[in-house]
């Protein structure tokens, strides 16, 4: 498979480049993004032929009709990660809640968030390929929460490979910053921000396209990538649970094949959303996709309207902070794979320059054909999580989002919809203790152990050992003194 740019080609770069370039440098031409020139077809026959295979066996079949340039070696080396999953036969549970409401986990990897789905994987195979060309990369990552655990998890101790993690200090939970600063691996440096996720960011972006920054670390002998989700090697492995949840509903006799169903997703930069769409796109029996947002509706606004506005905006803190994001890097994707190169290019640079863009009405009808979408507010989360824990299921904040989308965006309430969920209770406990049991502002600690006792669930071992642990990590600086700090890591 060969990767094509989202904007175009500015002349410089190659027309095409294959998937292990893509994910070693994931920005393209006018600062646009790799998107796949091509996807495979895995319409009925391909789901016929895997109704009875494991995870592993119908992730690896996919990823074949992806034709990516990865050794099979490597492949089957990164599918092994979904072994450390709680059940290796099982990793992503499917599970009824309501008649026609499923909920297919997928934060059951070593940090808790669905983020391992993707980055369990994709270190194994970035630390092969960084290996394989003899190159060292420095992968930065910033993260409100999620994402950073789960790149130190998947890269540490990795050969050709080092990281530097950037956090807002204060900005995350408890269990979310221990999870990142009682890493001790040589090759991981973790690194506390005063300010917020939006600092975070901006600094890695300023990194990222700095040309000096570059220099520099090239002197050392050092390339440079990122671990979001504009990297397509996170993409591709978001594609597979797609295809593997509809195929639960089918072993589980809720549907029979080929029956159409919704999707359900909580989004914040649209890469699992964009991997449902990549699997509707190769045949997949789906009707449509709800997005679910927080008071951060700017997709809300988009799907219902095709105006993409930034302008007087600033980030909502929420109780679902892996969602409170506003420039949702992956739409670019979808704009292109609808509307083409040049439009694409005329829209984000739109984006960019003037803050906001508008669809015209038949693109907006294109878009809606696929997509409808809602979002809640912190009470409306809270209410939901109370319903749903009722009726016997217990939920984080950002799966707890989809409920509105649920209730407003199904046109047909015959049709089953799969919800995404994308964190367990225990990374997000003191909001879920107070919408259980009204009491306001616990510690982490504490508010897991009152969750654990009230829904008679144990706390996961690996998340109560880590207010034992010592501290590893303990940079906090001012953004200013980012690159001196990542600098004096590498040294
Ligand atoms: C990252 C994350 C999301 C958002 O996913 P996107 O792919 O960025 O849309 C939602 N919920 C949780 C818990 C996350 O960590």
């Amino acid at each position: 498979m060969n990767f094509i740019e989202t904007r175009g080609n500015d002349g410089h770069r190659p027309k095409q480049i294959t998937f292990s370039q893509a994910i070693l440098s994931p920005m393209s031409s006018f600062g646009g993004l790799y998107s796949p020139e091509k996807l495979p077809d895995l319409g009925i026959p391909f789901l016929e032929k895997h109704i009875q295979s494991d995870y592993k066996t119908l992730a690896t079949a996919i990823l074949s009709e992806f034709d990516v340039d990865i050794d099979a070696a490597v492949i089957e080396e990164a599918m092994s990660l979904y072994d450390q999953f709680d059940d290796p036969k099982h990793p992503v549970p499917v599970v009824k809640v309501f008649d026609e409401l499923y909920v297919s986990e997928l934060y059951h990897g070593p940090t808790r968030a669905f983020k391992d789905m993707a980055l369990q994987p994709f270190g194994t195979v970035l630390s092969a390929v960084a290996r394989k060309r003899n190159e060292k990369y420095l992968i930065l990552a910033a993260t409100s929460g999620d994402t950073g655990p789960a790149a130190l998890d998947t890269f540490r101790g990795r050969d050709n490979v080092m990281v530097a993690c950037l956090y807002p200090e204060g900005g995350t939970s408890d269990v979310q910053r221990l999870q990142m600063v009682t890493e001790d691996a040589e090759n991981l440096k973790v690194i506390g921000i005063k300010g917020d996720f939006d600092d975070a960011q901006s600094a890695l972006k300023t990194l990222l396209t700095s040309d000096a920054f570059k220099a520099t670390l090239l002197d050392s002998g050092i390339s440079l990538s990122a671990a979001n989700s504009v990297n397509f090697g996170r993409i591709i492995f978001q594609t597979l649970y797609h295809v593997h949840s509809y195929l639960e509903l089918v072993r589980q006799g809720a549907i029979s094949m080929g029956e159409k169903i919704y999707l359900n997703v909580p989004s914040g930069n649209f890469g699992n959303a964009l991997g449902g769409y990549y699997a509707l796109k190769m045949g997949l029996p789906v009707e449509q996709i709800h997005i679910a947002s927080n008071n951060n509706n700017v997709l809300t606004k988009f799907i219902k309207t095709g105006v993409y506005d930034l302008r007087d905006l600033g980030v909502i803190p929420t109780t679902s902070p892996a969602m409170d994001i506003l420039k949702s890097s992956n739409i670019e994707r979808i704009l292109f794979d609808l509307f083409g190169g040049e439009r694409t290019k005329t829209l984000m640079l739109a984006l960019d320059h003037e803050k906001h863009y508008e669809l015209t009405e038949d693109e907006l009808a294109q878009l809606q054909a696929i997509f409808a979408a809602d979002f809640c507010t912190d009470e409306e989360v809270s209410r939901f999580i109370k319903r749903s824990f009722d009726a016997g299921y217990l939920m984080d904040p950002h799966t707890a989002t989809c409920f509105k989308a649920y209730d407003t965006c199904r046109a047909d309430k015959t049709i089953k919809t799969i919800f995404y969920s994308t964190a367990e209770w225990t990374k997000f406990s003191p909001m879920i203790a107070a919408a259980l049991t009204g009491e306001e502002g616990l510690h982490d600690i504490e508010a897991l152990k009152s969750i654990a006792e009230k829904a008679k669930v144990k706390i996961p071992a690996k998340i109560e050992k880590l207010f034992q642990q010592p501290i590893a990590q303990s940079t906090v600086i001012d953004k200013k003194d980012i690159e001196k700090s990542i600098l004096s890591f590498l040294k």
